[in-house]
């Protein structure tokens, strides 16, 4: 008898009771994993995306020896599947509404050819449905969540399984080669993960409680591309964690990970609708030149513009400045959050359908924040505060490297702020929050 264990979104070997389930089972063991990402065929992702990825499975390569094949699509997983006559195929459970239903599709594909699916524990610390309150809804609300979130908590990683049973799929059988360049990129992997978490431990941790809002500080993990990818499970983090402030904060901010796909999985029609259905009557702006002038870093705001540089150039952006340009789509653009996040998913390399989509309507205001729609993110106060020497700005907008210390963010304000071509405001803030205060109004008269 022989098995294959699916890679999704769980690029790893270590801490992994999945796979673990698949290597223990009787017979040889084949490897897959799929391309395409839900929703995106490969060859739509952003190139920045497509390498993340291709880093990601080379590294999974070089750990299994190059035993591990990729295939395009979970269509061609299924003929390969029937092509070894393969007992069973196992894979770590997913709890977004796109992974759900690509999971039940290809197990209705498999069932009908006498395979049996094995679903295995998926990556959060804890399983999402599980935490409800006492009388068994769910928590709408973050702080109740993780105060429960805690006490389900089991923080204690499973031991690896032998590579013993697995086998290589014939490579004539592959009809996709995503380059797999053995060694090339280092960005990735799971070896790559845990010197990511080790450096952070190391380094930052202990002050992460204090600089994890500064744009220019770069104090946070920068764990969230090997989370997404899965290439190292939350509960091998929170296992390595010492005591201390920083580290029961970065607790906190795992459990908005896990809290977002809580909230996804209770309400999967989320993934692109409101949570909070009001907002969908809210009056928006269809977008146009200045939604072009957002996604290029050009709107004359210079934290906004340096927070979409910086996505455009590394595929990842700070936490506090995702905020700030989030709000600056929704609340001074008046345009919906679902446009802002699509452009997100396509750069993001960190994409992860529950925190993107739930990220934005935090900001968006209809989405589980108990902070209301009236809070509006100045962009220009925003960056003084979380950017107060201009650095972050100075790092991304050339145009404004001439520009010494907080300057950099009010270039209207020096005679030669604009000598270097940086666009002037393509909006008045004042004007646009007024508007925004406007149209929550008229939603409360409906
Ligand atoms: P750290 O501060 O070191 O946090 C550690 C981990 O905790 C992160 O890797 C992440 O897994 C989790 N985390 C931290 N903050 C949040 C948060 N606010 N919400 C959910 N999880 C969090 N995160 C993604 O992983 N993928 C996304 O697609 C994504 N889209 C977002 C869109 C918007 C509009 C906003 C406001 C936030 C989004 N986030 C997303 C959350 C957050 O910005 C990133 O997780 C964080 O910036 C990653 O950097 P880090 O690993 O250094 O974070």
């Amino acid at each position: 008898m022989s098995t294959i264990f699916w890679f999704r979104k769980d690029l790893r070997l270590a801490d992994h009771p999945a796979l673990n389930l698949a290597l223990e089972s009787v017979g040889e063991t084949y490897l897959l994993a799929t391309a395409d990402q839900l929703g995106s065929p490969f060859d739509t992702l952003s190139p920045i995306r497509q390498n993340s990825l291709r880093s990601s499975w080379n590294h999974l390569q070089e750990s299994l020896e190059g035993r591990l094949a990729v295939v395009r699509s979970p269509d061609d997983l299924v003929s390969i599947a029937k092509k070894l006559g393969v007992a069973k195929v196992f894979v770590s459970e997913v709890f977004d509404s796109l992974g759900v239903k690509e999971l039940a599709s290809v197990t209705t594909d498999l069932k009908s050819a006498g395979i049996e699916v094995v679903v295995g524990p998926g990556n959060y610390a804890v399983k999402p449905g599980t935490v409800c309150k006492d009388d068994g809804t769910p928590y709408k609300v973050y702080t109740p969540f993780y105060r429960a979130w805690l006490t389900h908590l089991n923080a204690t990683p499973v031991g690896r399984a032998s590579l013993d049973s697995v086998r290589a799929i014939p490579t004539e059988w592959l009809s996709f080669a995503p380059q797999l360049d053995l060694g090339k990129n280092t960005i990735a992997g799971e070896t790559q993960a845990l010197a990511t978490l080790h450096k952070f431990i190391e380094s930052r941790i202990e002050q992460y409680h204090e600089h994890r809002n500064r744009a220019d500080l770069g104090g946070t993990s920068h764990l969230s591309h090997a989370l997404s990818h899965g290439e190292i499970h939350p509960r091998t983090i929170i296992s390595r964690l010492p005591s201390g402030d920083g580290a029961e904060v970065f607790v906190k901010e795992l459990a908005w990970r896990e809290f977002y796909a809580d909230v996804l999985f209770q309400n999967p029609e989320t993934l692109t609708d409101y949570l909070d259905k009001k907002y969908a009557k809210m009056r928006y702006e269809e977008p146009d030149e200045r939604f072009e002038a957002w996604k290029a870093g050009r709107t004359g705001f210079p934290m906004v513009d340096a927070g979409m540089r910086q996505l455009a150039i590394t595929g990842w952006m700070h936490n506090r400045v995702r905020m700030i340009v989030a709000s600056f789509l929704v609340k001074d653009l008046h345009i919906e959050w679902q446009h802002g996040a699509a452009w997100f998913e396509e750069h993001l390399t960190d994409y992860d359908p529950a925190s993107n989509s739930h990220g934005w309507q935090w900001t968006a205001g209809s989405g589980t924040d108990a902070s209301p729609y009236f809070r509006v993110f100045n962009p220009v106060t925003q960056g003084l505060k979380f950017d107060p020497d201009g650095n972050y700005v100075r790092r991304f907008v050339k145009e404004l490297a001439h520009l010494s210390g907080n300057k950099a963010h009010e270039p209207w304000d020096d005679p030669h702020g604009y000598s270097l071509g940086y666009p002037k405001r393509i909006l008045d803030h004042a004007t646009e929050r007024d508007e925004a205060l406007r149209r929550l109004a008229e939603l409360k008269g409906l």
